[in-house]
This record gives structure tokens, C-alpha cells and sequence, in this order.
């Protein structure tokens, strides 16, 4: 039989579908700006000089390849599995997201663009866009939340030492909401001279194949380095899910091998509407930001209010990859509590010299329980960002523990 093509060429399908998740509901003025960045993107991506290009910035400005480490002291102190980070918190800012930023600054350039424009929730988008802005010289501007950018300070600073322009979204709750309403009114008003760069393998098609591609570069440099180190494939891969990203791009270099797919979504405070933001363990399918997935809805069908303490991953949809994904079987999704997340996160610390990022912790705490549980297996964990950004959070609202 002739084999089929590899699934990340045949998925999404060419209007940007996963079965029945993804697509593009975008208002009729969005349909040509969005077409023109999914025909740009199909050019370049096949293009010589674009892929040179970014090969180029990750080696010397990023700082890729990323190393994969055995935590042995953490495996050990586990007393089962083997314990792999893939150390994306070495990423240049610290974390995974500027694998997708710097691709989608690259991605304006070539189209002529003067202007990124995003919405950031807790900024951490925000912080990766803008240094990507500043790297091609192109201005940006971010939308927040008014309630957000009070609560996320330091990354306000960044983004404005950065160079770029933090815009308050005032209505409603003036949080992640408010701030995508607002960013997508900014780019109405001008598309020819600026680009829309979502943050995560979410929103209309083609940002959720986009993003998931740009980030394709951690699975496939953690498969070569885990053979190297090895000479096998791990048995488990694991990944925090807010939106997406960091899991899709360590998932897309084992889709197609024998290796266990493991999303671990935050459960906050708790299993009640409003305490967490675990949507594929929680929600049902609906629309929201522009594409069809799994959500989480209050009474009225809108999106739910949710909690993690880890801002980046307290979103109330998902990549629809990941329902996609879940739903035929390929990926099973797990879920980690705040509490779980800061033994983890204390844990990495005191063990290894390693502080990871919070959302980062949900993952190391998952791999942890998988390793007790499957002694003889060796476990791959995206580490998707340092944790510098928690450290004041975390000592107020948590004892530092004895070692
Ligand atoms: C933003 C962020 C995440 C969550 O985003 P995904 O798209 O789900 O990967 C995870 N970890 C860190 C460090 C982040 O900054």
C-alpha cells in the first residue's frame, strides 16, 4: 500500500481543520488580511531563504539548540522513571515563545510590514513579540488588559523597555477578553501595514498549523539529542497546555513514533467552574477567538472565568489540534492543581538548580507521579520557560520548604 502522507503535511486540512476542530469564523473584513498571511506562509514555508533566515536567528540570537538534560537527582528522588527536560527555559527571554514570535516577525517582514500588533493575557506574548519587534526593527503594540497590567507589572516594564506600545483594554472585566476584542479592532482599522501575531497554536486558521510548525523545531531537536544521549525514544512526552504551543511543538516530533503524549492542564483550586482552567478535562465544543476546539462556558454559552497559578496556561479554550488529538486517541490529557505545581516547581529548584516557570511546574509535577508509576520508563518534559518571573509570587503565597 502506498503510504500516506505525513501527518503534519496532511493536518490541518487546507481550510485549517483538525476533523471537526479549527477553522477560521472571522468577521468578512478579516478574510483577505487572513489570506494573505496563510498564502505568504505556504510560500515561505517551502522557501530556501525564509527557512535559512530563520535557522540563522535561532542559532545565533535564540541560542538553539536548547540542551536536553537528565535530572537525575529529581529521577532519583522520585525513586522510579527517568526524568528528560527539554531546557526551552534557555531559550534567549527565557522561554519557548519567541520559537513562534521570531518565525511570525520574520513572516512581516517578508510581507512588508511595519507593525506587530497583539493581546497579551499575562504579557509573557507581550514580552516575546516585542523583543522579536525589536530584532526587525519593526514597531509593536500590544493590547492588555487594564486589570491584567496591573497585575503583571514587571512584564509591562518589559514590554515598554522593549520598545513597544502597551494599549489598555478599559471595557468589561478589562482582562485577556477585552484585550483580544481590542487588538483585533487596532488591526481592522489598518491591515495593509500591520500584522496580527497570535501567541499560541490558537485563533483563526492557519495561526494553530503556523505556530504548531514554528514550534515543531523543540520536538524534533529533542528526539535527535534524546537518541543521542540514549540511543532510543523516550516511552512518555509531556507538556503544560494553556493554549497550546509548547505541548504541539514537543508533540510534533514523536506524532508519528511510539511515544506516549501526555497535556497536562492546570486544575487551579480545584474540579468547580471557576477555579481552574483545565478546558479538554472540563469543557464542551464550542467558538471562541475565531476557531472551533473545546471551551469552558458559563451559564450563558460565554467563555468561563478560570484559574491557574500559572497566567500563561489560564485560558478557556484550547489549540484544536489538542481536541483533535484527544479525541481520536493519540494524546491522553492529564491535570496538575496549583499545589501539586508549586511542590514541583520547589522541587526542580532544590534538586537540580533548575527554577522553572510555573505553568512549566504543572508538567515537571505530572512527570513526576508518571515516573513513581512507570519505574522502568524514561520521561521527556518540556520545560517551556524559567521561572524568574514567579519567584515573588511564589515566596509570598507559599513557604520556601526545608530541602
Ligand atoms: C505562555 C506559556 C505557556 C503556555 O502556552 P502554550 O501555548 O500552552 O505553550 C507555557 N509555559 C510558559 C513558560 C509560557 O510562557
Amino acid at each position: 500500500m502506498q503510504s500516506q502522507k505525513p501527518y503534519l503535511e496532511s493536518m490541518p486540512d487546507e481550510n485549517g481543520y483538525f476533523g471537526k476542530f479549527g477553522g477560521a469564523f472571522i468577521p468578512p473584513q478579516l478574510e483577505e488580511p487572513f489570506r494573505e498571511i496563510r498564502e505568504a506562509y505556504e510560500k515561505l514555508s517551502k522557501s530556501h531563504e525564509y527557512l535559512h533566515e530563520l535557522r540563522k536567528i535561532r542559532k545565533h540570537y535564540q541560542g538553539r539548540p536548547t540542551p536536553v538534560y537528565y535530572a537525575k537527582n529529581l529521577s532519583d528522588f522520585c525513586g522510579g522513571g527517568q526524568i528528560y527536560l527539554k531546557r526551552e527555559d534557555l531559550n534567549h527571554m527565557g522561554a519557548h515563545k519567541l520559537n513562534h514570535c521570531m518565525a511570525e516577525a520574520l513572516l512581516a517582514k517578508y510581507l512588508g510590514k511595519k507593525k506587530l500588533i497583539a493581546e497579551t493575557g499575562a504579557g509573557q506574548h507581550g514580552v516575546a513579540l516585542a523583543t522579536a519587534a525589536a530584532y526587525f526593527g519593526l514597531e509593536c503594540e500590544i493590547h492588555m488588559g487594564e486589570v491584567d497590567i496591573a497585575k503583571e507589572h514587571p512584564n509591562v516594564v518589559r514590554m515598554k523597555i522593549l520598545g513597544a506600545k502597551v494599549v489598555p483594554a478599559t471595557h468589561g472585566l478589562k482582562t485577556l477578553k477585552e484585550a483580544v476584542d481590542s487588538a483585533f479592532e487596532a488591526y481592522l482599522a489598518d491591515t495593509d501595514t500591520q500584522m496580527f501575531a497570535i501567541g499560541s497554536v490558537v485563533g483563526p486558521h492557519p495561526f494553530p498549523r503556523m505556530v504548531r510548525d514554528f514550534q515543531s523545531v523543540v520536538g524534533f531537536e529533542a528526539k535527535e539529542q534524546f537518541f543521542e544521549m540514549t540511543g532510543k525514544l523516550p516511552d512518555h512526552a509531556v507538556a503544560c497546555v494553556g493554549g497550546g504551543s509548547n505541548a504541539m511543538g514537543l508533540f510534533s516530533g514523536f506524532i508519528e513514533d511510539p511515544v506516549a503524549l501526555h497535556g497536562v492542564e492546570p486544575l487551579g483550586r480545584g474540579a468547580k467552574l471557576g477555579e481552574h482552567a483545565a478546558t479538554l478535562t472540563y469543557g464542551e465544543e464550542g467558538v471562541m477567538h475565531g476557531f472551533n476546539s473545546i471551551m469552558l462556558k458559563d451559564a450563558e454559552g460565554n467563555p468561563a472565568p478560570v484559574h491557574s497559578i500559572g497566567s500563561g496556561i489560564d485560558y478557556p479554550s484550547v489549540g484544536p489540534e489538542h481536541a483533535y488529538l484527544r479525541d481520536i486517541g493519540r494524546t491522553t490529557v492529564g491535570t496538575c492543581n496549583d499545589d501539586d505545581a508549586i511542590n514541583a516547581f520547589y522541587k526542580l529548584s532544590q534538586h537540580e538548580g533548575i527554577i522553572p516557570a510555573l505553568e512549566s511546574a504543572h508538567a515537571v509535577a505530572y512527570a513526576m507521579k508518571l515516573a513513581k508509576t512507570h519505574p522502568k520508563d524514561a520521561i521527556l518534559v518540556n520545560l517551556s520557560g524559567r521561572g524568574d518571573k514567579d519567584i515573588d509570587y511564589v515566596v509570598e503565597h507559599y513557604p520556601i520548604p526545608q530541602k
